[in-house]
């Protein structure tokens, strides 16, 4: 069954090169029980990880099973490994925080792929451990640890267990249990290879090897064979399913994630602090685009409310400080010139001019300070302001000077109450004018509370409340946005000429053409949206170095687990994909808790500071995606420096 012929192994470490075996040979037939003895140092457990495949020879041939292991690939020796040798450690090398059963039914996942636990509850009650399935190592004995590590070599039903110094770690009364177990299973057909240096316990053995530096110096057979035995018969579990083959499908990723999410579980508080950077990446990334839409969103209704295609002419202001201006450098604006814009220019849908001023109000016992606007029966459509209860006042009652007041929201609720303001006689400046309408709400617009307003006709405003002959501003609405410009050069010339003002004196006068603030602003507002997005991208990335980081840390602190999972005959794309799955399945859950989260300060955001947002379908999107390329990415190269350990380096790690 093993035939071993002129196996050398020799190990370089730096110039120095140390041969631990040198041109060995045996033939062991299958159902041996060999117990190999000798030194320390003299190369047993070389030998031992040769014959269980975990190493390989620096020269010489090794045939196991009529096939030449010379010639086999990494992946094709896991694969034999697991379907015909099971490993039993000196140190035990089970999986913490695992329990008894689930560490026996580990080599399954990397043959069978489906976890046969009552098989390895059938194991554990074969080693007499049936009682302690939920037991985790750290509850157990050193014989109890052993006598599971013993249940988990016999899971895949193999035809050699390898035991390198087994009861290296135990006391004399485990020491013969172990023994007896591993003599019951050779009677079952297994064959059986054990180090020792005890002589006691090598007695157990039906052939006993020597070895000293590297050599096999003696190959005896015992023939009478007198031994303490068990009173209980082992009966190993027949397979009945027929193994699959080792290759990966869906059912083998599920124990893959299952695997990793184990592992995760078992240690929380790192699984939580080195998601924590992916969390709030993701948060951020959601509450930032949201804060960046909403800003966006309420920009575009403040617009809205504007008006569109609209432009606005206003008279120039006094420079305080500066060149004095005389009065003739400054247009004061009337109702005729917005008369004449419109009949002069045929690209002119309506003007409305407006004067504002200062009022106070007065409804019974109740006092308001408020701006008041006169304006014209067009003003509502043209700056979004139609009202939203009763309505506005027309063009023969402005004619009349009629006193009527159109009041904004602030108002009814500082004056009125709850009463019904519509027919309410209110006092402005102590003139009485009657409540017609109600504007709609605006709301704020950074710097002033636009629905603090009473619109009343503009001739009353000019003759009866404010004194005053000549306008402000006149709105001007063009008929279509291509005619703004043009628009905008006669409207310039008509009142340079009406008020006789010089083309160089710039500030007699101002047109604002409202479209053109309104692409700045909403430019600007896409530019701030970018802005934090990409300050959510960075933080994204550093969560994702922060995986990285605990993933290779675990990688590391994890390397004898790596090495006895290989042992057990994992392939490197098993390893792969386990850490590459808790890398995964770390990103994917603080992503999870980061939308979450970044939905939660978004409403508390808009609930609490009373800040526009608006969370979009498209960030959660882009939040998960990231996070789970995140941990795939960040996860790929802890993940392939573990599936790269070699098992017998791993298990030797410290
Ligand atoms: P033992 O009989 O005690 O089990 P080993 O087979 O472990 O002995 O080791 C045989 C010799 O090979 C020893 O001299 C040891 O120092 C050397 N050796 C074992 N493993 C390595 C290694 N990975 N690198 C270098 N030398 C090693
Ligand atoms: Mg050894």
């Amino acid at each position: 069954m093993i035939q071993i012929s002129n196996l050398t192994k020799t190990y370089r470490m730096g110039d120095l090169s140390l041969t631990a075996l040198s041109d060995v040979s045996i033939t062991i037939p299958a159902g041996s029980f060999i117990a190999i003895m000798g030194p320390s140092g003299s190369g047993k457990s070389t030998l031992m990880n040769l014959i269980g495949l975990l190493d390989s020879p620096t020269s010489g041939n090794y045939q196991l099973f009529g096939q030449e292991i010379g010639h086999l690939s990494e992946d094709e020796l896991a694969q034999l490994r697991r379907n015909t040798t099971g490993f039993v450690f000196q140190q035990f090398h089970l999986l913490p925080r695992t329990s008894a059963q689930e560490n026996v039914a580990l080599p399954q996942i990397y043959s069978t792929q489906n976890i046969n636990l009552e098989k390895a509850g059938c194991l554990l009650e074969l080693v007499g451990l049936g009682n302690r399935k939920d037991h985790r190592p750290n509850e157990l004995s050193g014989g109890q640890q052993q006598r599971v590590a013993i249940a988990r070599a016999l899971v895949n039903s193999p035809k050699i267990v390898l035991a390198d110094e087994p009861t290296g770690n135990l006391d004399s009364k485990s020491e013969k249990e172990v023994m007896s177990l591993l003599s019951e299973l050779n009677k079952q057909g297994i064959t059986v290879i054990l180090v020792t240096h005890e002589e006691e316990i090598a007695k157990y053995a039906k052939r006993i090897i020597r070895m000293r530096d590297g050599k096999i110096i003696s190959d005896e057979k015992i023939k009478e064979r007198n031994l303490p035995q068990t009173s209980t018969e082992l009966v190993l579990p027949i397979d009945t399913k027929k193994e699959t083959s080792p290759t990966i499908s869906f059912l083998n990723f599920s124990v893959h994630i299952q695997e990793g999410v184990k592992a995760l579980v078992a240690n929380k508080i790192r699984t939580f602090l080195s998601m924590l950077g992916i969390l709030i990446g993701v948060a951020a990334v959601i509450a930032m685009l949201a804060l960046g839409r909403g800003a966006q969103q309420s920009i575009e209704s403040q617009l809205a409310s504007l008006g569109s295609n609209l432009l606005t002419v206003r008279t120039g202001s006094y420079r305080m400080g500066g060149v004095s201006l005389g009065t003739g450098a400054i247009a004061k604006l009337t109702t005729e010139d917005a008369e004449i814009i419109k009949k002069s220019i045929p690209s002119v849908k309506a003007t409305a001019a407006e004067i504002t001023g200062k009022g106070q109000t007065t409804y019974k016992d109740k006092n308001w300070s408020t701006q008041v606007m006169g304006t014209t029966e067009n003003y509502p459509i043209m700056r979004a302001s139609i009202p939203v209860i009763g309505r506005f006042f027309d063009e023969s009652e402005n004619r009349k000077r009629m006193r009527l007041a159109v009041i904004g929201m602030t108002l009814v609720t500082e004056l009125f109450g709850d009463t019904d303001p519509i027919g309410e006689y209110i006092k402005i400046n102590k003139v009485p004018f009657q409540v017609i309408g109600i504007l709609p709400e605006k709301g704020n617009n950074g710097w002033r509370d636009q629905d603090d307003i009473i619109m009343i006709p503009l001739q009353t405003a000019m003759y009866r409340l404010l004194g005053k002959n000549y306008v402000d501003q006149i709105n001007v609405e063009i008929e279509k946005l291509e005619d703004m410009e043009s628009a905008e050069e006669q409207i310039k010339s008509i009142i340079e000429k009406r008020h006789r003002i010089a083309p160089s004196q710039t500030d007699a006068f101002q047109i604002r053409n409202m479209q053109d603030i309104q692409s700045a602003l909403s430019e600007s507002s896409k530019t701030m949206s970018w802005l934090l997005a990409s300050i959510a991208a960075i933080s994204l990335l550093v969560g994702g170095i922060g995986i990285m980081n605990i993933m290779l840390v675990s990688v590391t602190e994890r390397t004898r687990e790596i090495g006895l999972r290989k042992a057990l005959g994992a392939m490197r794309k098993d390893i792969l994909i386990q850490f590459l799955v808790e890398a995964m399945v770390v990103s994917l859950l603080g992503g999870i808790i980061g939308i979450l989260l970044g939905i939660a300060i978004t409403l508390g955001l808009s609930f609490l500071a009373n800040w526009t947002t608006s969370i979009s379908v498209f960030s959660i999107i882009l939040a998960s995606l990231f996070s789970a390329l995140t941990g795939i990415f960040f996860g790929l190269w802890p993940a392939r420096k573990a599936a790269s350990l070699d098992p017998i380096v791993a298990l030797r790690y410290e």
